[in-house]
């Protein structure tokens, strides 16, 4: 995990939202963020218990299934896409309410007051070696064991997530948990970072080291210069005197945030790895993309015999080799137009840019599912279980929610969302390195272009 650069910031640009009064006092409240995070936590709990024992019924579509639980449908269907779109437009607003944290802390508290000896986080953990790894293996485990379509490994999930929460946070100090260990933490550092609510120094404090030894994760509030780290937990604000921290809504993509041109080798495997994912998500809507972006894993399948694990060999074509072909290409395109002396280098000037573009195509898919899954809310508020309901749907008895949006009108939206983020893409990189960043265009359209082409093809407009 990064930390917040040791050099003066510019003079943070926005609205501070504690001028407003009810703002201020939730903001400075003992309470805050703990009771929204207790909130997230028993809808957490609730789900993972529904969900524990629940596999798909018999004779029973697994994707159907998998919308009328209310697990699956509630974590998979509502909160991952919408994470997406939050995360981009407001930055880490969801590690303000995380259950996680508030668990990970509270077991740092008991550990520090049982006497144990915890363990400052260092090296590669700290930097997000294992967070990365962590991220990729729960999108392995999307076509490995169908974890977004089965309740019960969903359920498994979250208590697994839970426990290790518990243990980390007892034998570690620092929030080392959303440092170090959170699957999630790269998505949320990568795809924040122009989110419009900031926490920033206010004008007298900027620049300087008062606060240094307020932010339980070990960041320098007066010195913040980005939404990379920051869980927008208010510490910093409750702790310091009146004014000296402010909580900025402000433009999105800030000009005045610090850029880094090279991107961290974590941070750089992880929009490697996600880039893959999302390609894999975008072809999966377009039923002529699908089978193209299937082929070779079911060749190797088919060729190995793998039977039950073909699911595997499809998750490690997605995540590992779909990225690598797709990387060496960027890399093969930046390297002709002179933008990198290496691969390496190549690849960690262009992550955080294409991180906008894979972030798009992120949303993209996330608001085609939202929009799909979302009319099942009330029948699984109904039927938490939802086997029932599969059973009449399945059987015609019962019809199946529409869609809220037809695919032409998706792929109207999705296109203007790839168009904007590419322009976006090409900002951050001149932000990032004013004098050579046009070497790297060619790379950036050509990952916009493909995704471009692929939510094209959602509307039906090639067929
Ligand atoms: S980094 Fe992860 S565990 Fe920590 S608050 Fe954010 S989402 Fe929760
Ligand atoms: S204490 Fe301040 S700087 Fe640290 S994570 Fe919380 S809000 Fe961010």
């Amino acid at each position: 995990m990064q930390r917040a650069s040791n050099a003066a910031p510019p003079p943070p640009a926005g609205f501070n939202l504690l001028r407003i009064a009810a703002i201020r006092r939730l903001v400075l409240w003992g309470g805050f963020p703990a009771l929204f995070q207790s909130l997230v936590l028993a809808v957490y709990l609730t789900l993972a218990v529904i969900g524990w024992g629940h596999l798909t019924p018999t004779g029973v579509n697994a994707k159907l299934y998998a919308k009328t639980n209310i697990v699956n449908l509630v974590i998979w269907g509502l909160w991952w896409p919408a994470i997406i779109w939050v995360t981009v437009f407001l930055g880490r607003a969801w590690c303000t309410v995380c259950p996680l944290e508030l668990v990970s802390s509270l077991a740092e508290r008991a550990g520090r007051n049982l006497g144990l000896r915890q363990r400052p986080l260092g090296g590669w953990l700290a930097k997000g070696a294992l967070a990365v790894c962590l991220f990729a293996l729960m999108q392995l485990l999307v076509p490995g064991i169908q974890i977004h379509r089965m309740p019960h490994y969903t359920s498994l999930f979250l208590w697994a997530s839970l426990a290790a929460a518990v243990i980390v946070g007892l034998l570690f100090k620092d929030r080392a948990f959303c440092r170090g260990f959170c699957p999630v933490s790269l998505l949320l550092n990568a795809y924040g970072r122009g989110g419009m609510i900031a926490v920033r120094a206010g004008q007298h404090e900027a620049g300087s080291n008062r606060g240094a030894h307020l932010c339980p994760s070990l960041l320098n509030p007066p010195k913040l210069n980005s939404n990379r780290d920051c869980l927008v937990c208010g510490q910093c604000v409750r702790a310091g005197a009146p004014d000296d921290m402010q909580l900025l809504l402000r433009a999105p993509f800030s000009a005045a945030d610090a850029r880094e041109p090279l991107a961290s080798w974590p941070l750089t495997l992880f929009v490697m790895v996600v880039s893959g994912f999302v390609t894999f998500e975008l072809c999966g809507v377009w039923k002529a993309a699908e089978p193209v972006f299937l082929w070779a894993p079911k060749q190797a399948s088919a060729a190995l015999n793998a039977g039950a694990a073909a699911g595997w060999i499809q998750g490690l074509w997605t995540i590992a080799l779909v990225p690598l072909l797709l990387w060496i290409a960027l890399g093969l395109v930046t390297r002709a137009a002179g933008g990198a002396a290496s691969f390496g280098e190549a690849w960690r000037r262009l992550a955080l840019p294409m991180a906008v573009v894979v972030a798009a195509g992120h949303m993209s898919k996330g608001l085609e599912k939202f929009t799909s899954w979302a009319g099942f809310l009330p029948h699984a508020l109904r039927e938490p279980t939802g086997v029932n309901t599969a059973l009449q749907m399945n059987a015609k008895a019962m019809p199946q929610p529409a869609a809220w949006l037809s695919l032409p009108v998706l792929s109207a939206v999705t296109m203007t969302l790839i168009v904007v983020a590419l322009l976006l893409a090409i900002r951050e990189a001149r932000l990032a390195d004013p004098a050579g960043f046009r070497k790297r265009l060619p790379a950036i359209a050509l990952l916009s272009g493909s995704y471009l082409f692929l939510v094209f093809g959602w509307g039906g407009w090639l067929a």
